[in-house]
């Protein structure tokens, strides 16, 4: 069995594992884990509703770490190298519903 050594340089705050574990040249910024939306923690009046909502809001921040950790980690960087939960991102809707 071989030992795997990881430095510290690999280690990001927010991401799910270390950097540079996933795919060779895949970075965050292709991974479909990167960003969602999260919830406000404030509920605001939403007259139009006549009810209290939580508005959500998009956060630069890996899904992966969230859903292995119930916290929202740091913010990361698309740039990143990948780490081994990568799953690339779905980009066949791109672009849907523009073909004439
Ligand atoms: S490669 Fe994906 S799962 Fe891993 S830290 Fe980056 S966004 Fe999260």
């Amino acid at each position: 069995m071989t030992n795997v050594v990881f430095g510290r340089h690999q280690l990001k705050p927010g991401m799910a594992y270390f950097t540079a574990t996933g795919p060779e040249g895949a970075t965050c910024g292709d991974c479909k884990f990167l960003g969602y939306r999260r919830k406000s923690s404030a509920a605001r009046w939403d007259a139009k509703l006549q009810q209290d909502v939580n508005k959500t809001y998009s956060v630069n921040k890996c899904a992966k770490f969230h859903a292995l950790t119930g916290k929202h980690g740091a913010d990361i960087s698309a740039r990143y190298p990948s780490c081994k939960y990568f799953e690339e991102k779905d980009t066949s809707k791109a672009g849907e519903g523009s073909s004439a």
